[in-house]
């Protein structure tokens, strides 16, 4: 058993060094990513639900890397936010996102995610006004999806940071509502333009009492709060009945649309039939 445990272990630490070293190439290999054009934007509907009408898109970032293929967002965004590199990223993003939004004759809004560590970083309020400047993008146009977790950090600075933003007249979503903590709060303190439902309970509503539950409570928060209500990662025609139902503003999601390059939604955006 002895000899088994420790042959358990080389294994382990094997492994740990794969991943150690994978990690650290990742690290490498993302410095260099957006001088190599290896990022790119996929957009994703966001739509009314009463009309059925395309409202705006959200921007979804990808890493087309050189060997290793598309590496998800989930896998190097919290890397690049530990090194740091998610600011260069991150500019980049808003500066792609917003440059595309304004050459749009469809006025849609553009939705681009805001990490922690970009909000927290010193001159973030003026990267987006100069941003808008530079692309010419309608400032009402643009909006940051932050989660509550990105504004734990430093409640005050964040705070006064969404202000100045808020301020040129760009909005603010918040996002992944209901898997944070101190939401209520936060809700209250912060000038939130509306409030993104995680798909983790948007998945279930059709299924789960208990979901339901959660979504009505937030789509009354919603209505309390006068902010309107976006539920993600809606995959179903059952999904999406019961959100109409309830009054849910906005849905996102498979069923109505992947993310995927910009040149699959011209219809959407030249706001007329595409051949
Ligand atoms: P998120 O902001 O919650 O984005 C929604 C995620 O759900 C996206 O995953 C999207 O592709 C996926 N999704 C959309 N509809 C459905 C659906 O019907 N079913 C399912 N199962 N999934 C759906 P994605 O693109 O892999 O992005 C993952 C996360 O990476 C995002 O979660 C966001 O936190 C982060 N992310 C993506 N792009 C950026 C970016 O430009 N900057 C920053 N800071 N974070 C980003
Ligand atoms: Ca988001
Ligand atoms: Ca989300
Ligand atoms: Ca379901």
């Amino acid at each position: 058993a002895k000899q088994e445990g420790r042959g358990r272990l080389r294994f382990y630490e094997t492994r740990m060094g794969v991943q150690v070293r994978e990690r650290r190439q990742i690290e490498h290999d993302l410095r260099h990513a957006v001088e190599r054009g290896e990022l790119r934007v996929v957009y994703q509907p966001q739509t009314r639900i009463d009309t059925g009408e395309a409202v705006g898109f959200e921007a979804l970032l990808r890493w087309e890397h050189p060997v290793r293929g598309t590496v998800p967002p989930n896998l190097f965004i919290p890397i690049s936010e530990e090194t740091g590199s998610i600011l260069g990223i991150g500019e980049w993003v808003l500066r792609e996102t917003c440059r595309e939004a304004a050459s749009w004759d469809n006025p849609l809004r553009i939705a681009v995610n805001v990490s922690a560590v970009q909000l927290h970083a010193p001159g973030f309020a003026e990267l987006v006004h100069e941003v808008l400047f530079t692309t010419g993008l309608s400032p009402a146009r643009l909006e940051l999806e932050i989660t509550e977790t990105a504004l734990v950090r430093d409640l005050p600075r964040a705070l006064a940071t969404l202000r100045r933003v808020k301020a040129m007249g760009v909005r603010i979503a918040m996002d992944d509502f209901g898997t944070g903590y101190s939401s209520l709060s936060n809700l209250r303190a912060f000038p939130f333009d509306k409030i993104k439902i995680d798909s983790s309970f948007t998945r279930s509503v059709d299924t789960s009492e208990q979901a339901a539950t959660i979504v009505r409570t937030v789509l009354g928060l919603g209505r309390g709060l006068g902010l309107p209500v976006l539920a993600e990662g809606v995959e179903t025609k059952a999904e999406l009945e019961f959100l109409g139902a309830e009054d849910c503003h906005e849905a996102q999601g498979y069923l109505l649309g992947r993310p995927g390059p910009i040149d699959r939604f011209r219809d959407l955006t030249t706001g007329r039939p595409v051949a």
